[in-house]
């Protein structure tokens, strides 16, 4: 499977626990038993980049961080 430059970063002391990130993106996103986020993939494959940006955008507690080369 083809990765994209795309990498994820989560703050789980930014989490707030509210799930919208394992909803939209359960391949790249996963929750503790106690509701923090847990991050599975780093670096996700192209197909999963627009769930992973709309995760961040939709993320209560600007937890995910997206950092994307030009
Ligand atoms: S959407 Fe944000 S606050 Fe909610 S579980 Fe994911 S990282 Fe945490």
């Amino acid at each position: 499977m083809t990765h994209g430059p795309l990498r994820v970063d989560v703050s789980p002391r930014l989490c707030c626990g509210a799930g919208m990130c394992a909803l939209l993106a359960p391949e790249v996103f996963d929750q503790s038993d106690q509701g923090v986020v847990l991050l599975l993939d780093a670096h996700p494959p192209a197909a999963a980049r627009t769930a992973v940006r709309e995760a961040a955008d939709q993320c209560p507690c600007a937890a995910i961080t997206l950092h994307e080369s030009p």
